[in-house]
């Protein structure tokens, strides 16, 4: 790739932002779509992250992605926002500062990718967490299903979670056996099965025959929860799905063409494995 004057700069901003597999999935887009365009980690420390975000649209950047824990600061920093909480911003070419959520949209098209009847099964969510991922995929899954029931550690989240939905209720993290056993479709959309975290041990031997279940987080790839449900025989889908799939969606945003999903797959499973 060729790098000059003209080349677009856009970034992931978030602190930590080290590991972040979005440079990869980007300007590996880019090179497919031949784009004069370079992707980059921006470690956001500031005392004014709200200024800051501004202030990179004066240096011209075209689109970001956003993650922890600048997602709210993000939609606040933006002229116009579709949520309360952005992972996609895009600037105008008069500057102006659009702020775009394509969390739940991109979990919803890895789901769909996954299991593609999941509407005609999954009547019953269960999210585990109440997080800002937990409540994007919330949002996106309860006009299409009967009921969400978030289930989390710390119950005022999981009712303040379940409060944003017509059809949203909490359970107490005690009542993980009970969830699990109701559901049609699980979202594990907490931090934990990161490589570094206690994985909690899910009662997967309670899942319904035809439950799916889901994962968000990515590293690894196959958390605990997917190893245990997958060996029982149930449909899973991981958390690389929902990461490329809202990254199209911005990719898209910024350049108005959707990128190859399963290119990207391709790139960031060799990427997990190096
Ligand atoms: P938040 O910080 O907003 O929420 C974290 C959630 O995890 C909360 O519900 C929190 O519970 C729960 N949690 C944290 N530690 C524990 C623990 N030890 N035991 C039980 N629950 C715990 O994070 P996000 O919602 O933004 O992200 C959650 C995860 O999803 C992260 O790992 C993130 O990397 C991943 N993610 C993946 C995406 C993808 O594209 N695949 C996209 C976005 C996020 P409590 O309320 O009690 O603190």
């Amino acid at each position: 790739m060729k790098i000059s004057a003209a080349t677009r700069v856009l970034a992931i901003i978030g602190n930590p932002v080290a590991h972040s597999l979005s440079p990869i999935m980007h300007n590996g887009w880019f090179a497919d779509h031949g784009l004069d365009a370079v992707y980059v980690a921006l470690p956001l420390q500031s005392e004014d992250p709200v200024a800051a975000i501004r202030a990179l649209g004066q240096f011209g950047l075209s689109g970001a992605n956003v993650t922890a824990p600048y997602k709210e600061t993000a939609a606040k920093a933006a002229d116009a926002a579709d949520d309360v909480v952005a992972n996609t911003l895009r600037w105008a070419p008069n500057g102006a500062l659009t702020a775009f959520n394509t969390d739940g949209a991109g979990f919803v098209a890895a789901l769909t990718e996954a299991a593609p009847d999941w509407l005609g099964r999954a009547r019953r969510v269960l999210i585990i967490g109440a997080g800002g991922a937990a409540i994007a995929i919330g949002k996106a899954l309860s006009p299409n299903v009967d009921a969400v029931h978030f289930i989390n550690r710390t119950r005022t989240n999981a009712d303040a979670a379940a409060a944003l939905l017509a059809n949203g209720h909490s359970l107490r993290w005690e009542d993980m056996e009970q969830g699990f056993a109701e559901a049609d479709l699980i979202v594990q959309a907490t931090s934990l099965g990161l490589e570094d975290g206690a994985a909690a041990d899910w009662p997967v031997g309670r899942c319904r025959a035809a439950a799916i279940v889901a994962e968000i987080v990515y590293r690894p790839l196959e958390t605990q929860l997917l190893a245990r449900a997958r060996s029982r025989g149930l449909l899973t889908v991981d958390g690389l799905g929902m990461l490329i799939h809202q990254g199209a969606r911005a990719f898209e945003l910024w350049f108005g063409v959707r990128p190859d999903a399963l290119a990207a797959r391709r790139r960031l499973i060799a990427a997990l494995r190096s």
